[in-house]
């Protein structure tokens, strides 16, 4: 009887934590928390003994039994109840948020050694162009998941009870044994149907009529992904805790994984771009300069040194025109430009001796009339060389082939090459 005369500071203490009154609803403690918790969380610069202690008077004034038992007997009489464990602050943090909103909270919360089962990571592909892995940007994407249902907490039932299935005992399968030969028989487990798998059953009449005994509802929640500067083909954004929820278990993650389209002009190679740039012969020897737009829009003027002289496959690189490295968005790699040159098919003699009157004089051949008239003629023809060595390919594969029709061996390659 003694215990029924508490001091009355004993039950306020809560509430004054939270700073709601003793009256407050579930939506006001909710409110409450959520604005406290956030300004005071530890990765923001918070007290995390302020944080411990929002996290331990919401997870009491939340549970109606808890908070029945607080309001009767204050905090004492609680303590003895929850077992001196009174909960992870962390973990509380994050089944009420179903993440964190700072990013990389993950390893110090649902990791931290709790033997709980953890729901499936959902893996979404989010396509991006070179052009947002450049300057960065943010998307906004409509998902919707299962949550766990606030009218019963995920219970399923208005009572709070359930019974233990008795397909299968509540162990969620069942075992059935199939004859398969005359003398085999195979043990087959199964999801139980009757409960589909929970191991319990709820009585129809207790069901919770906001999740018909689901214990779960669908929800839609619009996810920011932040796209940041230099970040990779591959690159995973992850929002912790977001996946489905489900009674008794951590909930995954939500998991983009960027993928890049191609761009029609920019190649990427880490930090670095490349650009394939064309000159005429014209603009290759006697100079150039062209205009290109890069993928923030900006106009780089790009030209050639005075007397500089491109050579067909030649690269050039512009520093810090690459892209921004990832984190160090101020950092930037190198622009790489690749020239091709594009030479006439043909010259007329006139313009032949044009040009040679002005480039170096050829090597001389050093053979007299008489040694020349030893040697003999012949005709150069065009080649297309990647249709010549497929043939030659495909023709050396038939005669390997035929020779291992008749006889096995290693050196049948070098037959065939000749
Ligand atoms: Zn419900
Ligand atoms: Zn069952």
């Amino acid at each position: 009887m003694f215990a029924r005369a508490p001091k009355k500071s004993d039950n306020t203490k809560y509430y004054e934590v939270l700073g709601v009154p003793k009256n407050a609803s579930q939506e006001d403690l909710k409110k409450a928390y959520r604005k406290a918790a956030i300004k005071n969380h530890p990765d923001k610069g918070g007290d995390p003994e302020k944080f411990k202690e929002l996290a331990q008077a919401y997870e009491v004034l939340s549970d109606p039994e808890k908070r029945d038992i607080y309001d009767t007997y204050g905090e004492d009489a609680l303590k003895e109840g929850m077992g001196g464990g009174g909960g992870d602050p962390f973990d509380l943090f994050q089944s009420f948020f179903g993440g964190s909103p700072f990013g990389g909270m993950k390893a110090g919360g649902s990791s931290r050694g709790r033997r709980q089962r953890r729901g499936e990571d959902v893996i979404h592909p989010l396509k991006v162009s070179l052009e947002d892995l450049y300057n960065g940007t943010s998307k906004k994407l409509s998902l919707s998941r299962n949550v766990i249902c606030s009218k019963c907490k995920g219970k399923g039932s208005k009572s709070g009870a359930s019974m233990k299935c008795a397909g299968c005992q509540g162990s969620g399968v069942k075992v059935t044994i199939r004859q398969v030969g005359p003398s085999m028989i195979q043990q087959v487990q199964q999801h139980c149907n009757e409960c589909r798998g929970s191991g319990e059953i709820i009585n129809e009449k207790d069901r919770c009529p906001q999740c018909k005994g689901e214990k779960v509802v669908q929800d839609k929640k619009v996810l920011e992904v932040v796209v940041e500067k230099g970040m990779q083909n591959g690159q995973k954004i992850t929002f912790a805790g977001e996946a489905d929820e489900a009674p008794d278990m951590v909930t995954g993650d939500i998991v983009f994984v960027l993928q890049v389209k191609e761009h029609p002009r920019f190649k990427r190679k880490g930090d670095d771009l490349f650009v394939e740039h064309t000159l005429s012969l014209t603009e290759a020897l006697c100079g150039f300069q062209f205009v290109l737009t890069h993928l923030d829009n900006r106009q780089l003027l790009i030209k050639s040194q005075p007397g500089e002289v491109i050579k067909p496959e030649q690269f050039k690189a512009i520093d810090d025109e690459g892209m921004p490295m990832y984190q160090r968005p101020f950092m930037k790699g190198k622009l790489y430009i690749h020239f091709n040159i594009d030479f006439p098919d043909s010259l007329t003699p006139e313009q032949c001796k044009t040009i040679e009157s002005v480039l170096p004089p050829r090597p001389s051949v050093g053979l007299t009339d008489m040694e020349l008239d030893e040697c003999e003629e012949t005709t150069l023809h065009d080649v297309n060389m990647e249709e010549e060595m497929r043939r030659k390919q495909s023709q050396a594969q038939e005669a390997y082939e035929e020779d291992e029709e008749h006889m096995g061996g290693p050196q049948r390659v070098q037959c065939a090459q000749q």
